[in-house]
């Protein structure tokens, strides 16, 4: 079970993706999920990505997770007539408007922006780009100084730091989007711009799709525990975490949310500007190698590709060096395996039992039956130093699967349970479909005696067989 990436590789799929000759060569790189970004194109366009994605999956035999982005509260410059050239010291004029902005006034989507904000306040535009300080404030509009001048353009981001916004959790659009996502079966949902943890139970009034909150604003740096608690996935979102903080902080903070989604047993992303300068080169920087490794090396379960793959020029190419940066770290001695904590819980208890093992006998893999994708969870956070061969009775759990760590799913029918028969048709199983072999010896583990929901009470150690 050699050369298989325990670290797993997200690619935002975009206009530079998403055809399925493409969105295949990028799962024959290394992608084992896709991201859909609500927040460019429409829903027709995103449909098309999700059919594409499940096209080239079918096509290969594998199980590959979408993950439906929401936009969540972003506030967005309004549509402009044409590009505005800023410059330092002019005075803009903002305005909570629907009709288009001229050169008198930049329209801005969130009404009740007036309402937060106040003179000495900083405005951030496009990614922190442009910088403006408001002078003054009325119930009609904002007027703002320009401190750091470029070009405008429609639909540009605008953060304001520091200020803690009256906006909602989520939007028509994203309720919109959250509907779109049940119909089309999508696998994860990412809300952007979570503050609280309200936020994340708001999405799952509409749902019972696994939620991944994006962690990008200072409040939900602060909020951090009561969050995860009632998420199933982190993402340190370094885009808008590098403006509402500061670039300086992210690493520290990537460090922080890393090590407490770990010990909370969630699923942690890593994303935005990995390998960006290869939106345009071959190559990587030296500095962006180390990027990926280090968030590897802080214990960081998957890594996302943003615009590299979304528009970026060579998309391919950009995953085949993030897989051989991992499969670097991973061959090195400096990732954290087989780490298991002390625990009272029945489940945990099995799967620290299940990690031991591998230090104590050649263990070649470990198996877990997993109905619910529970079992296969709680061993995918201990990072098991062998492949977690998962095998679900439900394709859909199959399809989440393959973003943990180090777990690679398999769907195979239970039959009646767990007993010689059972096993011995497992060993054929096994040796069909992985690359295990007669001697081979792995750790199986799930719920018996019918590998009921959420428990894990099993544990031993099996020797494949040939009938
Ligand atoms: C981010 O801000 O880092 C992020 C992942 O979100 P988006 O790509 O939607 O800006």
């Amino acid at each position: 079970m050699k050369n298989l990436l325990h670290t797993k590789i997200i690619a935002t799929i975009g206009p530079a993706s998403n055809t399925v000759e493409k969105i295949t060569e990028l799962i024959n790189a290394g992608v084992r999920s896709f991201r859909v970004n609500s927040s460019h194109g429409t829903p027709e366009s995103h449909l098309q990505e999700i059919q594409n994605v499940r096209r080239a999956a079918q096509d290969l035999n594998i199980y590959i997770p979408i993950i439906l982005d929401l936009q969540g509260p972003k506030i967005r410059a309004g549509i402009l007539r044409e590009p505005m050239n800023l410059k330092e010291g002019q005075v803009v004029i903002l305005k909570p408007a629907k009709e288009q902005g001229n050169e008198d006034f930049i329209p801005v989507d969130y009404p009740e922006l007036f309402k937060d904000l106040k003179p000495d306040d900083v405005i951030l535009m496009d990614d922190g780009k442009i910088q403006m300080k408001i002078t003054s404030t009325n119930a009609e509009n904002i007027e703002a100084v320009v401190t750091d001048g470029g070009v405008l353009t429609s639909r540009k981001g605008i953060n304001v730091p520091g200020v803690k916004l009256n906006v909602p959790s989520i939007t028509q659009r994203d309720i919109d989007y959250i509907k779109f996502a049940v119909l089309n079966k999508v696998d994860y949902l990412a809300l952007s711009f979570v503050r609280k943890k309200e936020d994340v139970l708001q999405v799952k009034e509409y749902c019972d799709i696994p939620v991944i909150a994006k962690i990008e604003k200072p409040e939900a740096v602060e909020n951090l525990n009561e969050i995860m608690a009632v998420s199933d996935g982190i993402m340190v979102a370094r885009g808008d975490l590098g403006i509402e903080i500061s670039p300086q902080r992210v690493p520290i903070v990537q460090k922080h949310i890393i090590k407490e989604a770990n010990s909370h047993k969630k699923e942690v992303i890593t994303a935005t500007q990995m390998l960006e300068s290869m939106m345009h080169e071959p190559i990587p920087t030296r500095a962006e190698a180390s990027d990926v490794a280090n968030a590897i090396i802080d214990g960081t379960d998957a890594i996302m590709l943003s615009g590299e793959t979304a528009v970026g020029e060579y998309p391919v190419e950009a995953v085949k060096i993030m897989r051989s940066i991992a499969e670097n770290v991973e061959d090195s001695n400096l990732c954290q395996y087989n780490t298991f904590e002390p625990s009272d819980e029945d489940s945990q208890i099995i799967a620290s039992a299940a990690i031991r093992m591998l230090e104590q006998t050649t263990i070649s893999a470990i198996v877990a039956f997993t109905r619910s994708g529970f079992t296969a969870r709680l061993i995918s956070k201990a990072k098991p130093s062998v492949p977690v061969i998962a095998i679900s009775d439900n394709k859909a759990v199959c399809d989440r699967l393959n973003l943990l760590w180090g777990v690679f799913p398999f769907y195979m029918e239970f039959g009646s349970g767990f007993n010689e028969e059972f096993l011995a048709k497992l060993d054929e199983f096994l040796i069909n479909n992985t690359s295990l072999k007669k001697g081979d010896k792995v750790v199986i583990t799930g719920g018996m005696p019918s590998m009921g929901l959420g428990t894990t009470n099993f544990v031993r150690i099996h020797q494949v067989q040939v009938q």
